[in-house]
């Protein structure tokens, strides 16, 4: 396999707090031997566990980026038993520019995985992180929200694992990270241009998360986000001493499990939603209507639900083009 062509200022085996860039090479007109500097730390006391913390894999979802800034630079040697490596900004063209995707090369980087080293700048991260960051992790934590275009009640998620052991544990993980919803994941099709499936192919443990969004910050989503990541910290065995000492609050263990829990629009136009997130819908309901400013006598278009479940996504923008989601479901966990 190719070497990645980027350099990091840090060395991952030096024990102690250390902050620098990843260099990417980036030879353009105002600078012909330039870099990208993509900020990362690694914290290392002593043998354990090495938790890989990302955030900014889409620039436009702020509450991970605020979360993993705060932690960089709470986070002691002292804290930590093994290794934390906590990259808050992986796409950094897109984070700079507060985009979800790279305005560089219009890069998404949770679809360019495994990636290319000598590819455009975010595949060249992609490749970085599915060969180097992702092999020296036992445990991968990636903070999304729902971004410019989505707002989501602030959740958990992962892919449901097939093994029941795995499967229990993970459960488990949910429930600590306490998060108002917890998603589990098991569609028909899996994506593996993801972060997620990089670290399956990689065979490193995944958590991820959908945090709110709509381009916002709020002190609801990001008290979620920090004390569910220390949970999750402590629970893998990677701190010497508990970051704060709340229990988690009670989580909704939902499943979405293909194309049906997704509602699209049917037409392109200014969107009229009929439900907010939070409600419970029925197969066959009316979730909304498409009206035509351009022939605003027309009859709007209705966007109907496929299938019963609770609104846990729902489109931003008034806005909207066919093919857009408006919004997505999720339905009860009644396995295990
Ligand atoms: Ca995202």
């Amino acid at each position: 396999m190719a070497r990645s062509r980027i350099a990091s200022e840090l060395d991952f085996t030096k024990e102690g707090k250390h902050s620098g860039f990843l260099r990417l090479p980036h030879s353009v007109h105002r600078s012909a031997y330039g870099w990208l500097p993509i900020p990362i730390t690694c914290i290392k006391n002593g043998d354990g566990p090495t938790v890989l913390l990302i955030s900014g894999n889409h620039g436009d979802e702020y509450e991970g980026q605020v979360t993993l800034m705060k932690l960089t630079r709470r986070l002691v040697p002292e804290d930590v038993r093994g290794r934390v490596i906590i990259l808050s900004a992986a796409n950094w063209p897109a984070a700079m520019a507060g985009m979800r995707t790279s305005p560089i090369d219009e890069g998404n980087l949770n679809r360019s995985f495994p990636g290319d080293p000598n590819g455009r700048p975010t595949a060249a991260i992609a490749h970085y992180i599915e060969t180097v960051l992702l092999p020296m992790a036992d445990f991968v934590i990636d903070l999304h929200s729902g971004g410019s275009s989505l707002m989501y009640i602030p959740s958990a998620l992962v892919r449901l694992p097939k093994d029941p052991a795995q499967r229990a544990e993970t459960i488990e993980m949910l429930k600590l990270f306490g998060a108002p919803i917890s998603m589990l994941f098991d569609m028909p099709q899996g994506e593996d241009r993801t972060l997620t499936g990089a670290a399956e192919r990689v065979g490193v443990r995944h958590f991820g998360t959908e945090l709110g969004g709509s381009g916002t910050v709020t002190k609801a989503a990001l008290v979620i986000a920090e004390r569910g990541v220390a949970r999750l910290l402590d629970h893998v065995g990677v701190l010497r001493r508990p970051l704060h000492a709340e229990p988690p609050a009670k989580t909704r263990i939902l499943i979405v499990a293909g194309a049906p829990y997704y509602c699209y629009a049917p037409d392109s136009g200014l969107f009229e939603p009929y439900v907010e997130l939070g409600d419970e819908v029925k197969a066959g309901q009316a979730a909304g209507v498409v009206h035509f400013p351009d022939t605003p006598w027309r009859e709007p278009t209705t966007a109907y639900f496929e299938r019963d479940g609770v609104v846990i996504c729902k489109r931003i923008p008034g806005r909207t083009e066919r093919g857009d989601c408006l919004f997505h479901l999720g339905a009860d966990y009644r396995g295990d």
